[in-house]
């Protein structure tokens, strides 16, 4: 499986993607809002983008649908439940189904609700798994909830489905906000020294050549995966002093998530 990184540097800091076959560069693109940079990427690399898979229906991740089906005939994939509000989808996605680019590469479909009610998660069926996960998950942080989607259905996301994947899972997430979610999380858990340490490289990262976290590594620095962190429930009581000494992780969450929204 071959990925390539695009950064569109715009103002929503998104990352749109390539996924491609080696053996015959059939490609997929995920989300290629900017269809310009996607298309010239695929060309310079001998690429044919024969799939394009919205994660989700917000405009910043199917705003390229248009110009990338007129220039390569490609076919579109999102979430069943989408299709009242992405114009053209030809395949609907539900959870466990495959999608094959060229002879080599398969890609699992997550069915992850809660950024918005129909977001699809790819994992890759390689050697060392590869999540594209939209807005569900970002590097040290999680997806809001206020465009459509449920802080409950997202935590249930995050700990039937994130939360169990391979340690070694690659997290490619749809936009760049590392440096904001890392002050987050420092601001949330001041001890955090993962977090420390990885928002001095975050914050020089050239974001057309970004860091790639594991999910193993997220448990270290995202605070939506600290649910038990004695830190993180000791400042989370101070700003909800009616949390109970040992809240249950559902409540950690929905509670960061709420203070994220604000912060
Ligand atoms: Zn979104
Ligand atoms: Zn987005």
């Amino acid at each position: 499986m071959l990925v390539e990184h695009i950064w569109t540097a715009n103002d929503y800091r998104n990352f749109n993607y390539l996924i491609a076959c080696p053996d015959t560069g059939e490609a997929l693109a995920i989300d290629p809002l900017d269809h310009v940079k996607c298309l010239a990427r695929a060309k310079e690399k001998g690429w044919t983008i024969r799939q394009i898979l919205n994660t989700h229906e917000h405009g910043d991740h199917t705003g390229g649908n248009g110009p990338v089906i007129a220039a390569t005939g490609a076919k579109l994939l999102a979430h069943k439940n989408a299709k009242s509000r992405i114009p053209g989808i030809d395949r609907g996605l539900s959870a466990g189904d495959v999608i094959k680019v060229g002879r080599s590469v398969e890609l699992e479909c997550l069915d992850t609700p809660g950024h918005t009610m129909s977001h699809i998660c790819l994992l890759s069926r390689t050697d060392q798994p590869g999540l594209f996960c939209g807005d569900t998950l970002f590097n040290a942080g999680a997806g809001n909830c206020h465009s459509g989607g449920h802080p409950e259905s997202l935590y249930a996301t995050f700990a039937t489905q994130l939360a169990k994947l391979p340690d070694a899972t690659r997290v490619y997430p749809g936009h760049d906000y590392i440096a904001n979610n890392l002050r987050f999380t420092l601001d949330r858990e001041p001890d955090n020294k993962a977090a420390a340490l990885l928002l001095k490289d975050a914050e020089k990262q050239d974001s057309n050549h970004p860091i790639v976290t594991t999910l193993g590594r997220e448990k270290e620095f995202n605070t939506f995966f600290r649910l038990h962190s004695p830190s993180v429930i000791k400042r989370l009581r101070e700003a909800f002093p009616d949390l109970p000494e040992k809240p249950d992780p559902k409540t950690v969450f929905l509670k960061l998530r709420e203070l994220r929204n604000k912060w």
